[in-house]
């Protein structure tokens, strides 16, 4: 097991796992509840943690976690939109709700 990535925004950490799994890289999210426990207790600051089960995947992992990093920042991807069904508004890098998963309109 060995932490590879961490988030504020649990929805970011949710899409880089799919991604990892799309490789074959086998993952898990520990404190999956923690901006509820954060929302409870302001001073605990606990996000969201990607891990790999299997250590040999890390420098895969890496890799692809590198890619994720400089297309989330190097190319926008459009802006921030709001939903239609729920109204909430999702940032720009996701192609569906964060809350009802509607896709982008
Ligand atoms: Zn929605």
């Amino acid at each position: 097991m060995k932490l590879v990535f961490d988030h504020i925004d649990f929805t970011v950490v949710d899409h880089l796992q799919s991604i990892l799994e799309g490789e074959g890289i086998r993952t898990e999210i520990r404190n999956l509840n923690a901006s509820s426990a954060a929302g409870a207790l302001p001073v605990a600051q606990v996000y969201p943690e990607l891990w790999i089960l299997n250590n040999g995947d890390e420098t895969r992992a890496k890799a692809v976690i590198g890619e994720f990093r400089s297309t989330a920042a190097g190319t926008p991807p459009g802006p921030d939109w709001n939903c239609p069904v729920c109204h909430e508004l999702v940032d720009g890098v996701f192609s569906e709700c964060w809350n009802c998963s509607t896709p982008r309109p």
